[in-house]
């Protein structure tokens, strides 16, 4: 007769766990039990790049040889992965005889444990174990974790309850592409802070009880409007509640996030901050761009251009950045592009640099306008691209788009 399985959290830290075999499964099982603490010992004469670098960073014993008997001498669990089944086959058998718990990845059947498919949110380990049916399992385990991650399955006073601010980089627009620890934060929050430029779609799924102010709609005047988020924020904090400053991109990149950090400090609110994917990376990537390329750049240089070259505010040194080589990735520069190609042709750059304008990465609305240094004005005006854009410039928009710019950029 075929029983159920008994499931139980076995408490492994600082315990023996030898792992037979250095393959694909070994590594896929390894960093789990490294990550319970467990004393993971490796047998096999080979073991993959990864396993290898965890034996590089002291986090598990490898013993480069086959398997012995005495390998499972005070051992309380033992997970036979290698491709030999005679092997996997002695190895269940001794397990059997010492009473120690032996997973068999050949044959699960003559295993005595079977590895569920885990995962874990605030505190709580999901562990779903299919009738050796992993897929359906780790299906049901993503629709749990999502919906406890969404709230849909917490009771409310299950969230993380304790006040204070959080500043969440919700990345460049796609709802997906925000961090696992950012999308809890927005949805454990009690009160969110969000711009126009955050993910909104995620907003719609917020719980109808948590207050969402949009920053679009506090007083006008980007000083006025800051110090009015720094007031909210702390005096919401302050009133017991956990608030979440929710932006597009990461909140430190040009995103006025250390601002808020400091008034939280200066209030004596706790803050803590999840990094997202910042626009000025992820949306040429996106778009098919990389910032970087071997042989092509050693340096991408991302710049704000909410001012033209040659305002008395400005911070950036466009002759020194026209004399270097590698990628320059514009940001909010929409409006003085023009005038930033001229002073990077003026300080020694080709005018015939590839550019590429990548305007509303990751929404529906998504496209890329190709130019080049001395043609980006024009190309900006009659192509009537508004806000937001990534501007990339350099020789790797021509290794992403080789068929539009076949030649090296000429000289002058
Ligand atoms: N903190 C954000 C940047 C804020 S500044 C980040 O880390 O990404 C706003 C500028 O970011 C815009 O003017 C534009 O240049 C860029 N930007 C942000 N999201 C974008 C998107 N989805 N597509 C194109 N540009 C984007």
């Amino acid at each position: 007769m075929d029983f159920p399985t008994y499931p139980s959290g076995l408490r492994l830290a600082g315990r023996r766990v030898v792992v037979v075999g250095g393959g694909s499964v070994a590594q896929r099982r390894v960093p789990q039990l490294i990550a319970v603490g467990a004393d993971v010992h490796v047998v096999s004469p080979e073991v993959t790049p990864a396993i290898e670098g965890l034996v590089g960073s002291g986090e598990i014993t490898w013993h480069q040889r086959g398997f012995e008997d005495a390998d499972l001498d005070g051992a309380w669990y033992v997970i036979a992965v290698t491709d030999d089944p005679a092997v996997n086959e002695r190895v269940g058998e001794l397990a059997e005889r010492q009473r120690i718990f032996c997973v068999r990845s050949d044959d699960a059947t003559r295993g005595s444990a079977w590895t569920p498919a885990v995962g874990r949110h605030a505190g709580v380990t999901v562990a779903v174990l299919g009738n050796r049916e992993p897929r359906r399992s780790v299906a049901l385990r993503d629709e749990i974790l999502e919906a406890l991650r969404e709230g849909r399955i917490a009771a409310p006073h299950h969230r993380e309850r304790s006040p204070g601010v959080t500043l969440v980089g919700g990345g460049p627009g796609d709802p997906e592409l925000i961090s696992i620890a950012g999308r809890r934060a927005v949805m454990e929050a009690d009160v969110v802070v969000a711009d126009r430029l955050a993910p909104r779609e995620l907003l719609g799924e917020l719980p109808d009880d948590v207050e969402l102010i949009d920053v679009a709609k506090l007083p006008r005047g980007r000083s006025a409007q800051q110090a009015e988020i720094n007031r909210v924020i702390v005096e919401r904090a302050l009133a017991g509640k956990r608030v979440v400053r929710f932006k597009g991109g990461d909140n430190f990149v040009f995103g006025r996030g250390y601002e808020e950090v400091i008034a939280c400090r200066e209030a004596g609110v706790p803050v803590t901050v999840i990094p997202g994917l910042t626009s000025p990376v992820a949306v040429p990537a996106i778009a098919g761009i990389p910032v970087t390329h071997r042989g092509v750049t050693h340096e991408f240089t991302i710049v704000s251009g909410h001012l033209p070259p040659g305002h008395p505010e400005s911070l950036v040194d466009y002759s020194a950045l026209a004399q270097m080589r590698g990628t320059v990735v514009l940001m909010m520069a929409v409006e003085n592009a023009a005038s930033i190609a001229e002073a990077l042709v003026t300080g020694g750059r080709k005018p015939g640099t590839p550019v590429a304008v990548v305007c509303d990465g990751t929404m529906p609305t998504q496209r890329t306008v190709l130019a080049t240094l001395g043609t980006l004005g024009a190309s900006i005006a009659d192509e009537r691209v508004q806000p937001p854009a990534i501007i990339v410039v350099g020789e790797v928009v021509r290794v992403a788009f080789p068929e539009a710019f076949p030649a090296p950029a000429a000289d002058g």
